[in-house]
């Protein structure tokens, strides 16, 4: 998978992007990742990148032209995604779609944003990590490849770990434990430890169901519940 990506802070993406899982997945070739710099594509004196808004206002807006110069010079994998957080939430299904790509690339807007030009010619669509403001597209642009990366094959060590993890199947994760036993006077259930991989299971589903209603029942109504599941809630009782 060919990922580009457009900042003009390219040292707050080389870091990040050379470690753990990526960094392993980049020096293995499964991960193409090209980061570009617009500010290199200025021809004037300067390398501007930004102007005041028109219109006036505070702030800077990036310029049309260095981000139109960058791109067309890299030809980066479509789909251009313009990060913004006036776009499309990013989630796990969007994650999903992603991931199924050949590649894909991602323009980081900093100070009041970018000219609304680029978003109108140049991305083909805008994507948001959430309902808050960032100073800039990087963190945002970091979080998108993060989740998509891991679920491109190969990437993983554990290939059954994305299929078994919180919204693969509508629901949060049930909880984990590792050795030892007791810490600090807690336990661990026992059905964990009693080597029965179908009592494990209903219990882990379970406790997926449940935690699912405490902390997020906008991802799962009680109308949703299978007659199973049901059965699995009322057989659990809710220890968490
Ligand atoms: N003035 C803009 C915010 C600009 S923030 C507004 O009110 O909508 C500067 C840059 O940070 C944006 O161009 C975008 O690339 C990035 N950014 C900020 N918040 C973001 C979010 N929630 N998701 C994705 N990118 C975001």
């Amino acid at each position: 998978m060919r990922i580009d990506v457009f900042s003009i802070f390219p040292d707050y993406l080389e870091g990040p992007l050379g470690l753990s899982l990526i960094g392993k997945a980049r020096a293995r070739g499964q991960l193409d990742m090209r980061i570009h710099d617009p500010r290199s594509t200025t021809t004037d004196q300067h390398h501007r990148v930004d102007d005041a808004p028109v219109g006036g206002g505070a702030g800077m807006v990036m310029m049309a032209e260095p981000l139109f110069a960058s791109v067309e010079a890299a030809q980066p994998p479509r789909p251009l995604l313009l990060l913004g957080p006036g776009g499309r939430k990013f989630d796990q299904s969007f994650a999903r779609e992603l991931s199924t790509l050949d590649g894909f690339s991602l323009l980081c807007g900093r100070y009041e944003g970018v000219d609304q030009r680029v978003a109108d010619h140049l991305c083909d669509g805008e994507v948001s990590v959430g309902d808050y403001v960032l100073a800039g597209g990087e963190a945002a642009a970091l979080v998108i490849i993060e989740a998509v990366a891991r679920l491109v094959p190969g990437v993983l060590g554990n290939e059954e770990s994305t299929l078994d993890e919180s919204f693969a199947a509508g629901l949060l994760e049930y909880p984990q434990y590792a050795k030892p036993a007791q810490v600090r006077g807690w336990g661990i259930p026992e059905v964990l430890r009693s080597g029965d991989h179908g009592q494990i299971a209903k219990w882990r589903r379970s406790q997926a169901l449940r935690r699912t209603l405490a902390h997020r029942p906008d991802l799962l109504t009680e109308s949703d519940l299978t007659e199973s599941d049901q059965r699995l809630l009322d057989e659990y009782p809710a220890d968490l």
